[in-house]
């Protein structure tokens, strides 16, 4: 298999090869085409399967080819978020997104903790078609009446299992009732609890399972 039997849009093929990768790894080779299918994802994957690429990429080549919707504010509203357990991961993930959509008109961001609000305030006043997030930032920015979700198309929970173990469940569940229910949903784990799987029956339609 190669990066170019994926159909993705020639933009996207181009910052991949950019990064050096030659072929996409087991999940990204599963994960790519059921994403652009619009099929939901329950992947069991640990860090460095190349689990980001597996996401982003299908998520850029979909974004590129729709139309986005607007929202409360007048402007093209969030089409994408991705939530994560730690600002590392986010920003890791985000920085992800810039290079593998380098070429294409697209725009990302990242919230988190521990930092003052206000540029990413600004950040998202300007409008963002893609957001990554850690969970308790989004939900203040949202009771404060800076964020909609109400446009989402495409959500992604990364590391849920991270998210859960540090106590994230409740701002989760919070945030999924911020978002449309007719979306396309990613859930990625390294480990399977009850928990998880309550999580994810809750969320995923018929999903795809893919294990690696
Ligand atoms: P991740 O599991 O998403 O954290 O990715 C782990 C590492 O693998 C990152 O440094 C990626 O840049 C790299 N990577 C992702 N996909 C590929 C690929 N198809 N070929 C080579 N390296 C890759």
């Amino acid at each position: 298999m190669t990066f170019d039997e994926l159909n993705l849009a020639p933009a996207i093929l181009k910052a991949v090869r950019e990064q050096g990768y030659e072929t996409p790894t087991p999940i990204q080779a599963q994960a790519i085409p059921a994403v652009l299918e619009g099929k939901d994802l329950l992947g069991g994957a640990q860090t460095g399967t190349g689990k980001t690429a597996a996401f982003t990429l299908p998520m850029l080549h979909k974004l590129s080819s729709g139309v986005s919707k607007v929202n409360k504010f007048g402007k093209d509203g969030i089409a994408a978020l991705v939530l994560t357990p730690t600002r590392e991961l986010a920003a890791q993930v985000e920085e992800s997104i810039r290079a593998y959509g380098k070429y294409l008109p697209l725009t990302s961001t990242v919230i988190f903790g521990g930092v003052g609000m206000n540029p990413q305030i600004d950040r998202i006043k300007r409008g963002v078609d893609i957001l990554v997030a850690t969970p308790g930032r989004l939900l203040d920015l949202q009771g404060q009446g800076h964020l909609d979700l109400s446009t989402v198309e495409m959500l992604v929970l990364d590391e849920a299992d991270r998210m859960l173990d540090m106590g994230f469940i409740h701002d989760v569940k919070k945030i999924l009732a911020l978002m449309p229910k007719d979306k396309q949903s990613l859930l990625f784990s390294a480990t399977f609890s009850d928990e998880i799987r309550e999580l994810a029956n809750g969320l995923l339609r018929d999903p795809m399972h893919i294990q690696v």
